[in-house]
């Protein structure tokens, strides 16, 4: 395989995780961050050093104009796009809504929300049969949450995520004439730092218990759905949000 597939936020958790398991697989991956290089720039190079290819690319993902820039680079540096994840994403911090952190809301749409929504724009153009591309997939990274409505004082992080499944939904039947698949997956409780704004490791153990699989996911569980997503095995799936939360 010779395809090139985009991951957001790859640096770390779950975005890394994807990385290396398509990098295994024969994709050329872009390993996108948004501020961290050092992480990026050592997983591209841990990727390469195992015989596979991969480079790190920085852009701020809220951003239309970086995002446009992003793909270019893409383009010039590793070839021809057959897919995308988008995956980079924040929970934006704790507060009830009487008394929010300013700003907040908007930040966790544009970055969880908005991101997802012009990357799309940019790989389907690449990707859109009617513009000369060979169909793609794309899967984007929602939550458990868009179901549930959230943790405790974390509701806009729950609202964006059901933006993410409603832009799943109407994606996949824009694109599906264009041979574009476009799946979301929605993890429950994933062991990485995300959760370091509500207690970490901490908070990891405590609410192991209360998930009928008895503990939370890994990166590696998670990473290995989105892989079969975006896998021929997966050709007539689009539209299509599958939880990966252990029962939850
Ligand atoms: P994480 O914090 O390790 O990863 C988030 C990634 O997004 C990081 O690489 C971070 O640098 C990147 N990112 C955040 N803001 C960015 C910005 N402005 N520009 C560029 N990159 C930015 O956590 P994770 O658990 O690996 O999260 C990955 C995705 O999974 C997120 O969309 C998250 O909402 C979703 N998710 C996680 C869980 C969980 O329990 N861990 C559950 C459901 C959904």
């Amino acid at each position: 395989m010779d395809e090139v597939l985009v991951v957001t936020g790859a640096g770390r958790g779950i975005g890394a995780a994807v990385a290396r398991q398509a990098a295994a697989g024969g994709w050329r991956v872009a390993i996108h961050y948004g501020h961290s290089a050092g992480p990026a720039e050592a997983l591209a190079a841990e990727i390469r050093a195992a015989g596979g290819a991969a480079e790190a690319f920085q852009a701020e993902i809220a951003d239309a104009a970086a995002v446009a820039r992003l793909f270019a680079a893409v383009d010039a540096r590793l070839g021809r796009l057959g897919g995308l994840v988008n995956n980079a994403g924040i929970i934006g911090g704790r507060f009830p809504v009487m008394a929010p952190e300013p700003g907040a809301f908007e930040r966790v749409l544009a970055v969880n929300v908005a991101s997802a929504y012009h990357a799309t724009a940019e790989a389907a153009r690449r990707m859109a049969r009617s513009r000369g591309g060979a169909g793609g997939a794309i899967v984007n990274v929602s939550s458990v949450v868009s179901r549930t409505g959230g943790l405790p004082e974390e509701v806009h992080y729950a609202a964006s995520k059901g933006a993410v499944d409603a832009l799943t939904l109407g994606l996949a039947r824009e694109l599906a004439p264009e041979g574009i698949r476009v799946n979301a997956v929605r993890p429950g409780i994933i062991a990485t730092d995300i959760h370091d704004v509500h207690g970490g490791r901490e908070f990891l153990a405590g609410f192991g218990p209360q998930i009928p699989a008895g503990r939370p996911g890994t990166a590696d569980e998670v990473a290995a759905t989105i892989l079969w997503l975006l896998s021929p095995a997966a050709a007539y799936v689009t539209g299509a949000l599958f939880d990966v939360a252990g029962g939850r």
